[in-house]
């Protein structure tokens, strides 16, 4: 049997730093050998999730998916990082049980900017339209953020720097025994 890989959580707004913290944090992982994925929102709901919209029913679906696929990742030990809104609080602690199902490690990192820094930083113009109401049921604007009440980690993005958050995530891991010390 494979030993169980972990999973990495990425939560909150549109724009605070989920995809960008993933990517730096997989290239730490990959330098220490580790079998990493990435799932993120932006290209599964291309893929995977191509038919579901931002419903509170899709938005479940979508990530029930995910969750589907991140569980059998972490069965076969790869350490799976996961960038996706999922604005509810039963919908992410769902996922937390059914990796720990596999005896795999669940570690839900909040990664937090407030609506108006996402704003400010409007990666992808999004803020824009959807304070312009072109967009419906936009997360923080038209649609609600349940944030982590207990998570691991909080990545603070408008105080820490995209390095300064790897860090943090990486000495968690350590501390934790999810990862070797380097
Ligand atoms: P999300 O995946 O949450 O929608 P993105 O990672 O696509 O967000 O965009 C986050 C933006 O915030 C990027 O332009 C990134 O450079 C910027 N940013 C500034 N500080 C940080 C930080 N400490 N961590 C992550 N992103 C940051």
């Amino acid at each position: 049997m494979n030993d169980p890989g972990f999973v990495v959580w990425f939560t909150g707004l549109s724009g605070s730093g989920k995809t960008t913290l993933g990517v730096v944090l997989e290239k730490e992982l990959l330098k220490r050998n580790l079998r990493v994925q990435r799932l993120d929102g932006d290209i599964v709901r291309k893929s995977l999730t191509k038919d579901l919209g931002f419903s509170e029913e899709d938005r479940k679906k979508n990530i029930e998916r995910i969750t589907f696929v991140t569980r059998l990742l972490a069965k076969h030990g790869v350490a799976t990082l996961v960038s996706f809104i999922s604005p509810y609080i039963s919908v992410r602690d769902n996922a937390r049980k059914e990796v720990n199902e596999e005896s795999a490690k669940f570690v839900e990192v909040f990664v937090k900017a407030s609506v108006e820094e996402c704003a400010r930083r409007d990666v992808k113009g999004l803020y824009e339209k959807a304070f312009a109401g072109e967009i419906k049921n936009f997360t923080g604007v038209s649609h609600p953020y349940e944030e982590p009440p207990k998570s691991e980690l909080v990545c603070d993005t408008e105080n820490e720097t995209v390095e300064e958050s790897v860090l943090i995530i990486l000495e968690y891991l350590e501390k934790e025994k999810i990862i070797p010390k380097s």
